[in-house]
């Protein structure tokens, strides 16, 4: 049987920030490391988009940023300024490509393209099982999604699943050093949805549809939503689609087990995709640098949470809220940037304000309805 120090199984987004991270550490350590996934990772399969404060790992590979978003529903248009953030966005085939270049070759790393068919705990050791083979570690971190077999009904499964194009027009369109956030002027009937554009010059951007229910659309669906929103908010004719991209991350408040023995969840497996927007990509890097702090100073690398566990209500309460059709994702959302500076809205949605902080932002929002779907998860849970 081989063994690792460590093992990092699914090497997508949250493996290899973490393998980078550590990558100090191991050196420091004389530590061997195993990072495995079951498929080469190449191309530009997704592109991520976050906002933060300060320049992290990654910014070498940061593609576009934007000081300024625009928000936009049939109630309000709003111009953002989300000073001290920045909007920022990474395709994935620059992470792909410049983690490869950090990690290849690296002694204290190996990396191998394998299925991971079963990882468990026995006797302070994590096991791997990778194309019928045991591989033993001190700690294994782990990606890979979980099957969820049952879906009990007191939680809510909704998907936010998308569609976009990177477009090249004939004509100057876009105004390069704007990204449109959200922007509502999208037909509702099928769910919340909207429609996001991520400029990067005056003749090309990323015009993604974004949909929030229960069930996937029709590729149609899709298409039909990108070009009616092309033609009537962007009043544009004439383009040629580069690349188009296509995805769907679950927004539920199923809970998460983040850790089981010597196996440490990450990423979307680990619940660190936030159940009422989908935005993974800045709670992956937070919850990383964390197990990597940890374990520089101890040795282990189980952390607490990385933020309060209000939060989670808070996702809950907006999942449910938008789930009973009660208010739509448009007349919240709007409430909220009219009424809040982007700043705030920002740092409330990355986990991070005080109690006092989300309180002037819940005044501005509905409360009757958030209570109401406050008191119906909370029933629906205990009962
Ligand atoms: C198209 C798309 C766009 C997104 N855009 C954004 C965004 O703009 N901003 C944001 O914050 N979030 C975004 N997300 C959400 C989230 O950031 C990504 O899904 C991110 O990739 C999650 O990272 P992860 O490490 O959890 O999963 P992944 O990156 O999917 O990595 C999991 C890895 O596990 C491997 N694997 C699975 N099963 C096995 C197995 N049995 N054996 C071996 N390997 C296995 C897979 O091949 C994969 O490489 C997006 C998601 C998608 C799908």
């Amino acid at each position: 049987m081989k063994h690792f120090d460590y093992i990092i199984a699914g090497s997508g987004c949250s493996g290899r920030s973490l393998a980078i991270r550590m990558l100090p550490y191991l050196k420091a350590s004389n530590k061997q490391l195993l990072l495995v996934d079951k498929s080469p990772k190449k191309g530009n399969d997704k592109t991520w988009c976050f906002w933060e404060k300060h320049m992290d790992v990654f910014e070498p590979v940061v593609y576009k940023k934007w000081n300024r978003l625009s928000f936009s529903s049939y109630f309000i248009r709003q111009e953002l300024n989300i000073y001290p953030y920045e909007y920022k966005m990474i395709r994935a085939t620059d992470f792909y490509t410049y983690t490869d270049e950090k990690l290849s070759g690296n002694p204290h790393i190996t990396t191998i393209k394998g299925n991971v068919e079963r990882l468990y705990t026995e006797n302070e050791q994590a096991y791997a099982i990778i194309d019928g083979e045991v591989y033993s570690s001190d700690y294994t971190f782990s990606s890979i999604p979980p099957i969820q077999n049952k879906r009990p009904e007191r939680y809510q499964y909704l998907l936010q699943h998308f569609m976009g194009w990177i477009i090249e027009t004939e004509n100057i369109i876009f105004d390069a050093e704007c990204a449109t956030l959200m922007d509502f002027k999208t037909p509702q009937q099928t769910g919340t949805s909207f429609v996001y554009v991520l400029p990067v010059s005056p003749k090309l951007a990323l015009v993604e549809y974004t949909v929030f229910s229960e069930q996937e659309l029709a590729t149609e669906d899709y298409t039909t939503a990108l070009k009616q929103y092309i033609h009537e908010q962007l009043h544009c004719e004439q383009y040629t689609i580069k690349e188009q991209e296509y995805g769907v991350i679950p927004m539920s408040d199923h809970p998460v087990q983040r850790q089981q023995g010597r196996i440490i969840y990450l990423g979307t497996a680990g619940g660190f995709t936030k159940g009422s927007t989908g935005y993974t990509f800045r709670f992956i890097q937070k919850h990383t640098a964390a197990i990597v702090e940890r374990l520089k100073k101890s040795g282990n690398p189980i952390i607490p949470s990385i933020f309060p566990k209000r939060f989670k209500t808070y996702d809950a309460t907006l999942l449910h809220l938008l789930g009973s059709g009660r208010l739509s994702g448009e007349e919240i959302f709007s409430k909220l940037f009219k009424k809040n500076k982007a700043k705030q809205i920002l740092k409330f949605l990355d986990n991070e304000t005080s109690l006092i902080e989300e309180m002037h932002i819940f005044k501005t929002l509905n409360k009757k309805e958030f209570a109401i779907a406050l008191l119906n998860r909370t029933l629906r849970i205990i009962t």
